[in-house]
């Protein structure tokens, strides 16, 4: 008896050196050709096809969720939009200008003013189109650079203070009607002040009136300017939002596509902005989902794999054998009987 048992002991001795030896050689060697690296291979890839065929179901399950909420994405047709685009950037009380725009980047209109060069033909085609629809239009402002905007900001903090108002009340009442140089949209080349002539040659003394909104040349602004690409960007009752009252004279161009979007849903520009970076955020985990569930490529699972078989090298010993012994009776075994063969 004592030989059998003998004998038991040695031949257990020598599957476990065996079994230790398919465990080193499947966790380092980094070929797909060899019998127990491939063997890993499918086993690992079996593996994860059951998942995949459990994810496969899950995913149908989330298809349909995810199709509920394209439906609504879609019925509100949110524009995509990058939110590093030239025409969407946001300067205003609370956000100053990063950096102004190159004096080579402005172009004239057809009227002498400046703006944003690539705005100038959707800027002329709306003036067309108001003059069509019988509301020339007039301008008051178009760009303004900081060092405009500070120059015009001082002297009337010095016309109060010669008036005997002590400095910080000087500036303080000058906040009220001029804009802080460098947080103005004006300073973007994108904004314009425009009236039409009717209100231009009626209404010199208080030009930029919000009364201005409820003339036909006002309303047809705010019904058509979108068509070109511009919103008003400065709605009535948004204060809260945009920290600037009603002014249905100032125009901003943010693309036809967006300019469409703001107004159709009757919301900001910083309204935009942020379900923008929703929607972005949204799609951006929509996708690493997809990539998870969805591996493009079977070497990726097998890298991943075989990373992982090199750390369980590490593990202590008993984990070891008993890991390798999951793989001698998977592969060695068959091996074996192959040999034989
Ligand atoms: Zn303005």
């Amino acid at each position: 008896m004592k030989k059998y048992y003998g004998m038991a002991a040695a031949g257990f001795l020598f599957l476990v050196l065996l079994t230790i030896q398919v465990n080193r050689v499947t966790a380092v060697t980094p070929t797909k050709n060899g019998n127990i690296a491939r063997s890993t291979d499918q086993t690992v890839t079996s593996a994860t096809t059951e998942s995949s065929s459990q994810a496969s179901r899950e995913n149908a399950e989330d298809v349909q969720e995810q199709a509920a909420v394209s439906d609504e994405v879609n019925e509100e047709n949110f524009p995509t939009v990058s939110l590093d685009d030239w025409s969407l950037v946001l300067v205003g009380p609370s956000n100053k200008i990063e950096k102004e725009i190159a004096q080579k980047d402005l172009g004239k209109l057809s009227n002498g003013y400046l703006v944003d060069q690539r705005i100038v033909s959707s800027y002329e085609k709306l003036a067309d189109a108001a003059k069509a629809a019988g509301h020339p239009l007039a301008m008051v402002s178009a760009y303004r650079s900081v060092a405009y905007q500070e120059e015009i900001f001082n002297a009337n903090v010095n016309t109060l203070m010669s008036q005997g108002h002590t400095k910080e009340e000087a500036i303080r009442i000058t906040k009220l009607t001029f804009t802080e140089p460098g947080y103005s949209e004006h300073h973007t080349g994108l904004a314009v002040d425009v009236v039409d002539q009717d209100w231009y040659q009626n209404h010199t003394g208080e030009l930029l009136n919000e009364g201005f909104g409820d003339t036909d040349g006002g309303k047809w602004l705010q019904a058509h300017a979108r068509e070109y690409g511009f919103i008003i960007r400065y709605p009535k009752g948004k204060h809260d939002i945009t920290q600037i009252d009603y002014e249905p004279w100032h125009l901003r161009y943010v693309g036809v596509e967006v300019a469409t979007y703001i107004e159709e849903h009757e919301m900001t520009f910083e309204e935009f902005l942020e379900e923008a970076k929703e929607h972005i955020a949204k799609k951006e985990a929509e996708l690493s989902y997809y990539e998870l569930e969805n591996p493009l490529e079977e070497n990726w699972i097998y890298e991943d794999s075989l990373a992982k078989s090199q750390k369980s090298s590490d593990r202590p010993q008993d984990e070891l054998l008993m890991n390798g012994g999951n793989l001698f009776a998977k592969n060695a075994f068959s091996q074996t009987k192959e040999v034989k063969k």
